[in-house]
């Protein structure tokens, strides 16, 4: 696997209170999985507990869940997460959703393969077997471990449905000859059931900045499947809002009533969410063609948050006084809906 690529995808804007500086002269020489119990909490909250002050004054080194890992203490201090100050001080914890989906496993065994990539093959231990604990629940230190020796060799190289349609895609693309063969394509993958648009080039040679402004407009227009006017009025609104929610409903299973309205409902469901880096749903296609709307790049619709997309939210956050790093939270999103 490629570790450098991998930890650019691990969010480390979030800081644990309860840690101790350095490892009290002991040496790091194991990790410890840990779940977080109850079922159905989200990553953000889970994220914002560990952060906060909170009753139990116990942090980790890393939270895993919902496609995400976010590291809020760092490898070379201690986190309070064993239950046992000898084994805090050697190992490093990791928080995983208790849902165990499949996700998630993969993302453990990766990050796991990335601390043996940097300390040896450290081995991996269950809560349980250090002090009287259901932790980590269905998680198992064996299970991990297999996959992460999988990842650590290169054997796992995994492909997401979204590059295999994108890669079929452009070989259909290389063989396209009029705009009919184009639409009939779009047509067979809509059939489907994947989310198929044409792309057509509007920005060419000679044409004024306002102009290509407004083509980036019309791009998320076209895709929101209304007429493409460059003009943001009412009806776009509605329009990528009735999107949003869907993306919303899709991606994380909020039950969101589609009705193109921005209220307190959408609002809540948006500020309980990241996108960033490397993530790949609809929620992301959602992210793009907002930035289109606000007059920003990010090089396509496909629902792949990569690096094109990565600079266009840079670069807004940046123009609009957020914290540069590129990562997509509820500021941000709320930023890119004041269209
Ligand atoms: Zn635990």
């Amino acid at each position: 696997m490629d570790f450098k690529e991998f930890e650019k995808s691990i969010i480390t804007k979030f800081n644990a209170i309860f840690f101790t500086k350095g490892r009290s002269r002991r040496k790091l020489d194991r990790i410890v999985i840990h779940h977080w119990g109850r079922k159905g909490q989200n990553f953000l909250n889970i994220v914002d507990w560990f952060c906060k002050w909170n009753n139990r004054h116990t942090s980790c080194h890393y939270v895993v869940g919902e496609g995400k890992i976010a590291q809020i203490v760092n490898d070379s201090d201690t986190s309070h997460h064993a239950g046992n100050w000898d084994w805090n001080c050697r190992s490093i914890g990791i928080e995983c959703m208790p849902e165990k989906h499949q996700k998630d496993l993969h993302l453990v065994a990766q990050l796991v393969a990335l601390l043996w990539h940097r300390y040896g093959k450290l081995p991996v231990y269950e809560h349980r077997q250090i002090v009287s604990t259901d932790c980590p629940g269905i998680w198992s230190a064996k299970e991990v471990t297999e996959l992460a020796e999988k990842y650590f060799r290169g054997e796992v190289v995994k492909k997401s449905k979204s590059k295999a349609i994108k890669e079929f895609f452009s070989i259909q693309i290389s063989k396209i000859k009029t705009k009919k063969e184009a639409e009939k394509i779009v047509r067979d993958l809509k059939n489907k059931g994947l989310n198929a648009y044409m792309v057509s080039k509007e920005t060419g040679k000679g044409k004024v900045t306002s102009y290509s402004k407004n083509a980036l407009v019309r791009k998320a227009q076209k895709s929101l499947g209304m007429r493409p006017d460059g003009l943001i009025g009412q009806i776009t609104r509605k329009s990528y809002v009735s999107f949003l929610q869907k993306a919303l409903n899709k991606t994380f299973k909020t039950k969101l009533t589609v009705d193109g309205v921005l209220g307190p409902r959408t609002k809540k469901a948006m500020s309980k969410h990241l996108l960033q880096y490397g993530d790949s749903n609809n929620y992301v296609t959602a992210l793009q063609i907002l930035l289109y709307l606000n007059k920003y790049d990010p090089k396509g619709i496909d629902g792949e948050f990569g690096n094109n997309c990565l600079k266009a939210v840079k670069k807004f956050q940046e123009d609009n006084n957020l914290e540069v790093d590129g990562i997509v939270g509820p500021k941000t999103f709320n930023m890119l809906t004041r269209i």
